[in-house]
């Protein structure tokens, strides 16, 4: 007799809850891909990983695959929902569900606990937002492989109880760059390393620091999508670090933590974290460590620990890209918080050493995410009564982990002098799920801190004290895992009013707004001058963030790569060359190494030559931050860095804001706005100028008192009345050095009037 394949299929669906173990057309990830993941030396590209997920797909009754929309390069970004399919045909009543579980006040009389009886925990899984962290190109594909193909009781108690959003990659285009550059290099010497490109097309690694600011597609589609209609309890983040420590690090995280967060996220993060390693360690897996290396700290890398999710970032051991690595146990070596070579009650099991591949880190980074996902399968219903909780102690009057005042709102007045900044600041706080409302009388925006996500408003609203840790008592300052500040009143140049006492009176809710255009801050372009951007081969975040704030502002520019400038006559093709944040080692030497000739050198000696030729003839060079000194010794500009040599237990200022008093009378600041200037900075230089007829200061630290204004400072004394902003006269040309970054991470409005004035400045 013969079968037809639908009459097949369906009666192995009437007999088997799980079809897909018998079905022969069940996609296995070998069968997509033609290798086992794990296999040395064997990256996917992005479209394997699109059709693995594509035929699951079709195969399971349990996933259903979405695209959220197009990356910054043009590939498909990709959500694939995993359930039961009893809970996949009620997605809706689950959500639903979530929000009653969110929001007292859309739960209303609803009963608490019957909805966290029948919830199901959301967990949102992001894999390889970091594309040289290449074991995340397969992880997801393991993970779905276990969950779905046979699924054992395990595996059917995650499906039951848990909805899973699995983002097979957080950056698409980075599988493919990556991808293609290490097949490119297969064999030879060059095997193994990072490209010669951001692996984001703007951001790089920053890709991962844009969770409060949004500026990137990629973490829009997330926020959008998956954030906002079902904000989830639990992320896990997959990662790598670096290869001579531990095999894995879970939380719980080092201090500090930010103070807004609920402690219940960090209780329940820490719980969690422990009992991923408990699993793991049981299961045999040796070189765990926790509470190790990642702080807590700045939501531009932890949305959901602001949004009542825990995250639980696992971080395995990096080999060489897909290229396996031998680690001798006395090649291991210490990590912040443990030493890989001695027991310790973070870091129990000693890992011995030997070989490590793609293999060993799909492997624990998938064992990681699966211990997460039974012990979360397990204990549904706590989550879900903990989540309750956290939107019900939101909804309260006070803050009942804190001893300071909480502001009862923060008023943003309309009528301000840069409207796109107080546009965009609505939008950015609209974005991230804050209510924004309009004030009565009319005039302003008010945000309360009474409303679900009332916290991370006033994280983002408030400046930062962060804490002045040291290595130890007497020691230098205890590095931040990234940086100290992130008060958008004062990144973005907008000014905001905390209220303390009676909160004001609330009108409508504000509609959301427009995101505002990028337009050069309001300037008009009245020139047209012929921009460069110096492109490093050794691949600047500051370099891509700096095209992409070109690029949203519709300004023309021309990247110029290490052999253009070595070619010299720029002054024929360039008005303007800018040098974004790079050491001067970098910018003179590049690559070197195991780099192809092409890519090696740098600038070199003819570089520096053509540059001081460009400017002798007219062209103006703008350094960022660390290029600044760079362009004073290769320019021979009479400027001194002041903090050059200066220890960190003399001065430390790890990426904060400071106040500079800027020179409104010169033309490159006429257009500022900002109603406290405020410099990011961040390794940072300090100037004195030391022949006063050949350079000004455009803005300076105060003369005294200190200039910190969000985040950590030490030492702020030695910046007293130094320039951070300087104008030198070189030949028929100039050269400006920026002793901050002024366009960071895309988010510094306020200072970023004073690169456009900069950039369009003509004339002597
Ligand atoms: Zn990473």
């Amino acid at each position: 007799m013969r079968w037809s394949p639908l009459l097949v299929a369906a009666l192995v669906t009437l007999t088997a809850p799980h079809a897909g173990a018998q079905s022969p057309a069940f996609p296995t990830p070998q069968s997509i891909l033609g290798w086992e993941p794990g296999t040395d030396r064997k990256l996917p590209t992005w479209k394997q990983v699109t059709d693995y997920f594509t035929a699951l797909d079709a195969a399971s009754p349990h996933v259903q695959l979405r695209t959220l929309g197009r990356t910054t390069l043009g590939r498909p970004f990709l959500v694939a929902i995993i359930s039961d399919s009893a809970n996949l045909a009620q997605l809706e009543r689950y959500r639903g569900i979530q929000q009653q579980l969110l929001d007292p006040r859309v739960r209303g009389t609803a009963d608490r606990a019957q909805l966290a009886a029948d919830g199901k925990v959301v967990v949102l899984i992001t894999s390889s937002i970091h594309s040289t962290e290449v074991g995340g190109f397969l992880t997801p594909l393991v993970l779905a492989d276990r969950l779905l193909r046979s699924p054992n009781a395990e595996a059917r108690e995650i499906l039951r109880n848990t909805i899973i959003l699995l983002v097979p990659s957080q950056n698409p285009d980075g599988v493919d760059i990556v991808g293609d550059w290490y097949r490119s290099t297969l064999g030879t010497p060059a095997e193994g390393t990072t490209p010669p490109d951001l692996y984001h097309f703007y951001t790089g690694h920053d890709n991962n620091r844009d969770w409060y600011a949004f500026t990137q597609k990629e973490t829009r589609y997330t926020i959008d999508s998956l954030y906002a209609p079902w904000t989830p309890q639990i992320v896990n983040d997959v990662h790598q670090q670096q290869a001579n420590a531990g095999r894995i690090f879970i939380p719980p995280y080092m201090d500090p933590i930010e103070p807004n967060i609920d402690p219940i996220l960090t209780a329940s993060t820490n719980a969690l974290g422990l009992a991923m390693a408990w699993r793991m360690i049981a299961d045999g897996k040796t070189g765990v460590a926790t509470n190790a290396s990642y702080d807590q700290w700045s939501p531009a890398r932890q949305y959901s620990l602001n949004h009542h999710g825990v995250r639980i970032l696992t971080e395995t051991a990096s080999a060489r890209l897909a290229t396996a690595v031998e680690l001798p146990l006395g090649l291991l070596g210490t990590a912040r918080g443990y030493d890989a070579r001695v027991q310790t009650w973070n870091f129990p099991a000693l890992w011995p050493g030997g070989r490590w591949g793609i293999g060993d880190i799909v492997s624990y980074q998938s064992h990681a995410s699966w211990a997460l996902l039974a012990s979360v399968a397990r204990n549904r219903a706590q989550w879900l009564e903990s989540y309750a909780t956290l939107g019900d102690r939101a909804m309260a009057a006070d803050h009942p982990w804190t001893t300071t005042p909480v502001p009862t709102a923060f008023v943003i007045p309309k009528a301000q002098r840069n409207a796109a900044a107080v546009q965009r600041l609505v939008w950015t706080l609209q974005h991230g799920q804050v209510e924004v409302y309009e004030s009565s009388p009319a005039g302003s925006y008010v945000v309360p801190t009474r409303q679900p996500f009332g916290s991370y408003a006033k994280a983002l609203l408030e400046r930062q004290q962060y804490p002045n840790l040291a290595e130890y008592p007497g020691g230098p300052p205890k590095r931040p895992y990234d940086v100290t500040a992130h008060t958008l009143p004062l990144l973005f140049g907008v000014d905001v009013q905390p209220v303390t006492g009676d909160a004001p009176a609330l009108g409508a809710l504000a509609a959301p707004v427009a995101e505002p255009e990028y337009r050069v801050n309001g300037l008009s372009i009245k020139t047209k001058r012929r921009i460069a951007i110096y492109k490093s081969y050794a691949a600047i975040m500051d370099e891509g963030w700096t095209r992409w704030l070109f690029d949203v502002n519709r300004i023309p520019f021309t990247s110029i790569v290490d052999r253009d400038v070595r070619a010299g006559a720029l002054r024929k093709r360039f008005d303007v060359i800018i040098l974004p944040d790079q050491g001067a080692l970098g910018i003179r030497r590049g690559l070197g190494g195991p780099y192809p000739d092409s890519l090696r050198g740098g600038v070199g000696d003819a570089g520096v030559a053509a540059l001081r030729a460009f400017v002798a003839e007219g062209g103006t060079v703008i350094a960022f931050n660390e290029a600044s000194e760079f362009a004073i010794e290769a320019l021979e500009l009479p400027v001194r860095n002041v903090l050059a040599g200066v220890r960190n237990t003399e001065f430390y200022a790890p990426g904060s804001l400071l106040a500079i008093e800027v020179d409104r009378s010169h033309p490159m600041a006429a257009t500022l706005t900002a109603p406290v200037p405020a410099a990011w900075f961040e390794d940072s230089p300090t100037f004195e100028i030391t022949d006063a007829s050949r350079a000004v200061a455009v803005a300076r630290y105060p003369v005294s008192g200190s200039p910190l204004l969000s985040g950590w400072l030490n030492g702020g004394a030695r910046l007293n009345g130094k320039a951070a902003l300087v104008e030198a006269s070189v030949g028929k040309g100039r050269v400006v050095l920026f002793g901050f970054r002024p366009q960071y991470r895309g988010q510094t409005m306020g200072t970023e009037q004073l690169l456009w004035g900069a950039v369009l400045r003509q004339g002597q």
